[in-house]
Formats: C-alpha cells, sequence, structure tokens
C-alpha cells in the first residue's frame, strides 16, 4: 500500500494511494502504518493525484544517514569496503516534499545529489536484533542526500554539508509491502539517468543497519533511515529537475534554485 500525506484547505491530511486516486484517511501517517486494516479508517472522499500538494511523508525527530553502503559504490570511489556502517545525521529541518525546491545555498560550488531508499520507523525502536527489525518498519520511501560536497571536503566533517534547510527531499510516499532487498534505484537529471544500480547491491542491509543504529540510539515513530546512494554520484546547477526513484515506491522529483 502506498500512504502519502498531503495539504488540502489549508490543512494535512493521510491518504491511501488507489490507482490514481487518493482514498482520505481518518488516522494519521504513523496510524495508519501500525494497523494492518486501514479500511476502518477509510473515509468517503477521494481526490485524483493530478494537483495534490504532496507534502514529506513523515515529520521525524531525525534522519540517520548511512554513508559508502554500496558495493558498486566503494568499487567506484577504490575505497574498501567498510566493516561496520559509517552514519551521520540530517536534521528534521532539511526535510523537503515532492516537488519543493531545493535550494542552492550561497556557500557552497558543488551541490550533489544522492538518491537513496529510506526506512520509515513505525514504533520506538532501542537495542532491537536484526531478527525482530520488520516490526519497527512501517514502510520505504526515496530521500535524496543533498550533499555540499565541498563544504564536506572543506571541514572533514560532515554537518554543514549534508544540514542545510531543504537538503533532504523525501517521499512521494511511504510503500508498507514492498521487498526491500531487490529493488532497482535510479536517478535522473533533467531526464537523463545518472545513477542505476538495486538495494541487493547494499553492505548492509536493512536488518542490519537497524539493529546497528538502535543500538546506539533510540529511533522514533516516523525516524527515517537513509540507506546509501549507488554509484553515479554527481553535481546539480540552479534550474536543474532532479528524479530518484525506487522500483515499488515510485519516483521523487524536485528542482534545484538558487538561494
Ligand atoms: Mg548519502
Amino acid at each position: 500500500m502506498k500512504i502519502i500525506r498531503f495539504q488540502m484547505d489549508g490543512k494535512e491530511k493521510t491518504g491511501l494511494i488507489e490507482d490514481l486516486n487518493i482514498i482520505e484517511l481518518k488516522s494519521s501517517v504513523l496510524e495508519s502504518l501500525n494497523d494492518i486494516n486501514l479500511d476502518k479508517f477509510k473515509k468517503n472522499s477521494s481526490y485524483p493525484l493530478e494537483n495534490i500538494k504532496i507534502k514529506a511523508p513523515v515529520s521525524p525527530s531525525k534522519v540517520v544517514c548511512v554513508g559508502l553502503n554500496y558495493q558498486d559504490h566503494a568499487a567506484e570511489l577504490n575505497m574498501d569496503l567498510p566493516q561496520e556502517p559509517v552514519i551521520f545525521l540530517k536534521p528534521p529541518t532539511s526535510i523537503i516534499g515532492h516537488q519543493d525546491s531545493i535550494i542552492y545555498p550561497y556557500s557552497s560550488h558543488q551541490v550533489d545529489y544522492e538518491a537513496e531508499m529510506g526506512i520509515i520507523i513505525s514504533k520506538k525502536a532501542k537495542n532491537i536484533k536484526e531478527k525482530n527489525a520488520g516490526e519497527f518498519i512501517g514502510g520505504y520511501t526515496v530521500l535524496n542526500d543533498v550533499t555540499a560536497r565541498d563544504l564536506q571536503k572543506k571541514d572533514g566533517q560532515w554537518t554543514r554539508a549534508k544540514s542545510f534547510d531543504t537538503f533532504a527531499p523525501v517521499g512521494p510516499v511511504i510503500e508498507t509491502e514492498m521487498d526491500p532487498h531487490n529493488q532497482n534505484i535510479f536517478l535522473k537529471l533533467n531526464g537523463e539517468i545518472k545513477q542505476d544500480s538495486n538495494t541487493k547491491k547494499m553492505i548492509f542491509a536493512v536488518e542490519e543497519l537497524l539493529e546497528f543504529i538502535s543500538h546506539i540510539m533510540t529511533l522514533n515513530p516516523g525516524d527515517i533511515i537513509a540507506t546509501g546512494t549507488p554509484p553515479g554520484v554527481g553535481s546539480m546547477q540552479p534550474g536543474d529537475r532532479i528524479e530518484a526513484g525506487v522500483e515499488d515506491i515510485g519516483v521523487l522529483e524536485n528542482q534545484i534554485i538558487r538561494s
């Protein structure tokens, strides 16, 4: 099922996508992720998907990102495979939704895209084991881990480079029923394919990441784990149109503009 958060009449609403329509739900996104029977939440209102203002599907307390998690990306960079995940955070203020604009900051001269699959946490998770990880996953989304590459190199640590407002486009939906271990993942820049891989090439699978991260920090409902980017990372310029996609989830589209 595809769960969506959208804006209508000045209000934020939750919906379920069926064909090309949104069926409005009474429940919040998090309530919807924690209940298998969504029929009881369905309202009598449905709207055609086109022209709907789609919001980022969750408002997390944090976005935990994994660096260098694709075998083919490590090969491209001539780097050894990491022994354990390298993680960093993006603040919730960096989040924007489908079709929102990424703002190119004046302090950077190289802003890169990174298409990633995002895990949406549905329940509070601390010290969980790989084998139970599924109980804490509400679904999956697409995330673009926008990075000011020059500042990342200059600073040596990543907070500034990863944290600008608008540097975490997320969406357009949460897919609740897919297999995360074999999904084509891609990115198109102005319609031209730049990244093209599959989540089966991840070094650390979704369940391993949950065990590793929840040992360090409590994951709250709505938190997002960005699972790393495949090869083909590159720069964007103001005016560019960026489409990041994961096979069963859909395509997250944004444009980049000058601040
Ligand atoms: Mg990344």
